[in-house]
């Protein structure tokens, strides 16, 4: 990367860090939020209301939304998405930081209730969703910071699966969010969204080797990855995966039950 692109990658994150403080002490000092969270929740939340209102005042084009579209506050998919992370966040928080479908659903439950209406049942609203996941995500691949671009990836993942469900839309692309390569995870945001922000970061990733999950629990890889471009299929159901004949084999009896 440029070194000029760094530093106003690193000057935008201090200035980022700044607001969000600034936002953290308007929120305490009106004391609107009385619900115990967790100081990464907290955290997490703060940059969600940064990043939607970031363009209010400043729309140099250094700071693409990467496809988002901003709402107004008291829309419905706003206040939709900002409920629902707060709940992820806290299930998350709660459960040691694992992630998973159980905290996705209990997350969208809880939103709908708060919002006494069942907000996934909307097709726009869902893009939206997906688009503020995309742009966040790729945002965070940007800022380096590759753990929240995964975290987000899996929302988003789970998102997907959800309208693929609801409004029988493409099945979207299997994709192993949590040990998935950074190849893999910046093709992932890089497809998702309109703008060329991602593309300087893909060369610099781009000959980093796929890998992927052996999905037989004894596998003897160290854990259990293994290079997509050497992963054999399951051709019974396609989706599942192995790294040897070996492992697929020891596999089928736990494999074929599923
Ligand atoms: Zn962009
Ligand atoms: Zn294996
Ligand atoms: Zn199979």
């Amino acid at each position: 990367m440029p070194s000029r692109k760094k530093a106003q990658g690193k000057a935008r994150k201090a200035a980022k860090a700044e607001k969000a403080e600034e936002e953290g002490k308007k929120q305490s000092a009106v004391g609107a939020n009385n619900e115990q969270q967790a100081l990464g929740a907290q955290i997490q939340r703060l940059q969600l209301q940064d990043l939607f209102s970031e363009h209010d005042d400043d729309t140099t084009g250094d700071d693409c939304l990467h496809g988002h579209t901003l709402l107004p506050e008291d829309d419905v998919a706003h206040q939709f998405m900002k409920s629902f992370m707060g709940h992820y966040y806290d299930a998350v928080n709660a459960d040691g930081r694992k992630l998973g479908p159980d905290k996705f659903h209990a997350a969208i439950k809880a939103t709908d209730e708060d919002l006494g209406i069942q907000t996934t049942e909307n097709e726009v609203r869902m893009d939206w969703v997906l688009s503020f996941l995309y742009g966040l995500g790729a945002q965070f691949i940007l800022d380096d910071s590759e753990s929240r671009a995964r975290m987000h990836a899996e929302i988003a993942c789970f998102f997907e699966l959800l309208k693929c469900a609801t409004f029988g839309t493409e099945q979207p692309e299997f994709f192993e969010t949590q040990i998935a390569d950074i190849h893999t995870l910046v093709s992932f945001y890089r497809k998702k969204i309109p703008c060329s922000c991602l593309d300087e970061k893909y060369e610099e990733v781009k000959s980093v080797s796929k890998v992927g999950l052996c999905r037989n629990l004894n596998c003897s890889l160290p854990g259990h990855l293994v290079k997509r471009s050497k992963m054999l299929y399951c051709t019974a159901c396609g989706t599942t995966n192995y790294c040897s004949r070996e492992c697929q084999v020891e596999d089928w009896k736990r494999h074929k039950k599923t």
